[in-house]
């Protein structure tokens, strides 16, 4: 048995103390060495590799993953971190602690893993990162970005997006901070890039942004919802939002459902304030009542909840194009998937179409539901082909009887 990630990375030997079942520990910086350790293990060695490791290489270069399932149709959608870090320190977070600084993969070579991925079927990416767009800053701003090390992310994603094959390109999560002109320009330019961004907003009171250390304002980050609707009008927004922060009052509440409203949320995730031990925020007084926050939540939730089912409503009639994941959560033959907006469509096949995770099907929306949309397969590219072959079959048989001695003519 092993435990892995951000508590292992802060508790180390002593979790390897209090849990005597416990083979191994690795942190957030050593997954690449699990083989070894896991040999170790069974040749009766308990161990726990923790601490920063600043090598790009060491933390990058693990096995890609990427398998067609027997049956299961092809993999079609693949993660490909970038980099990986944190150094904005927000009061409430204990990431940049756990996973330590930043550090950005060289360009090239996340070119070359996600090409060696599309050669392998996959057809969307989702690029990974803690603070994905500051992906490359302190290599931009030392003036050493170029070809064998990082670039700008917006750079990063056009030269993704000129890989032939690849139709889909995602990435989580950004910051508002590192969210400059070039980024919003990408939404508007790049073919493959989708239009949905997760942008985490956490607040829409500038006091309690302040007090978390995000470093933005309210007012800069509609700024940027309103530059992407401007450079891409369909474009899908969603964000993280916390309630109950130390010291968040009723007015400083409903500034965060305001901008519900004004950045036009589509989905959101949210949480109550849970102190982190280590982190700034823990030392900050005024804590908010419990019940408070948790009704705070319930309201957030069901503002968000309309808001959702709005947009779902819009979308009913229109056509797009749904990625297969698997089958829905429905049953009775539906299959489920994900459009480029990022939302979950329920999918009846057509009358003896199957459907496998990994293909591509267009769809027209019927129906909006709380959570999904519901959609039907519209006659694909092949049916097309395969209906025209048929009707022009059906045309020369009929243009065939028309001209055979049995058949009336006007001659006969
Ligand atoms: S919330 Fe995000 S940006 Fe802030 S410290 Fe944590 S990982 Fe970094």
């Amino acid at each position: 048995m092993a435990v892995g990630g951000c508590v292992a990375e802060q508790l180390g030997e002593k979790l390897l103390d209090r849990f005597t079942h416990v083979d191994f520990v690795f942190g957030t910086h050593h997954l690449r060495r699990v083989p070894e350790l896991l040999a170790a293990a069974q040749a009766g060695e308990r161990s726990s590799e923790v601490g920063e490791d600043r090598s790009a290489a060491r933390r990058f270069d693990l096995p890609m993953a990427t398998r067609a399932e027997p049956g299961q149709g092809v993999r079609r959608k693949a993660f490909v971190t970038v980099m990986e870090g944190c150094d904005m320190f927000c009061s409430f977070c204990i990431v940049p602690l756990t996973r330590g600084r930043e550090v950005s993969r060289a360009a090239a070579e996340v070119e070359a893993e996600v090409r060696a991925l599309v050669e392998r079927g996959i057809r969307e990416v989702t690029l990974l990162g803690q603070t994905v767009n500051a992906y490359g800053r302190h290599d931009v701003r030392r003036g050493q970005a170029g070809e064998a090390g990082t670039m700008p992310f917006a750079e990063l994603l056009g030269r993704l997006d000129a890989i032939p094959g690849l139709e889909r390109i995602r990435y989580t999560s950004p910051h508002p901070l590192f969210f400059d002109d070039a980024l919003i320009r990408a939404h508007g330019e790049l073919e493959h890039l989708c239009p949905h961004v997760h942008l985490p907003l956490q607040s829409g009171s500038n006091r309690i942004l302040e007090a978390m250390r995000r470093r933005y304002t309210r007012e800069r980050y509609l700024e940027i919802a309103e530059a992407l609707r401007r450079a891409r009008p369909d474009l899908v927004l969603t964000t993280d939002l916390i309630v109950g922060f130390p010291g968040e009052s009723d007015l400083d509440f409903e500034q965060t459902l305001s901008i519900v409203e004004a950045a036009g949320f589509v989905d959101s995730f949210s949480f109550k304030y849970s102190p982190r031990p280590g982190t700034a925020a823990v030392q900050l007084g005024d804590p908010v009542a419990p019940e408070l926050a948790q009704a705070r939540l319930l309201r957030l939730q069901a503002l968000q909840s309309e808001r959702t089912l709005a947009y779902h409503r819009s979308r009913v009639g229109q056509e797009t194009r749904v990625l297969i994941e698997g089958e829905s959560r429905h049953g009775a033959g539906q299959v489920s998937g994900r459009d480029p907006h990022q939302r979950v469509v329920n999918l009846d096949p057509r009358p003896g179409q199957a459907l496998l995770p990994g293909d591509r099907v267009a769809v027209r929306i019927v129906e909006a539901t709380p959570h999904s949309l519901r959609a039907v397969a519209l006659p694909t590219e092949t049916d097309g082909a395969i209906e025209a072959r048929r009707s022009e079959a059906a045309g020369r048989v009929a243009l065939a009887l028309a001209g055979s001695p049995a058949s009336p003519s006007p001659a006969g």
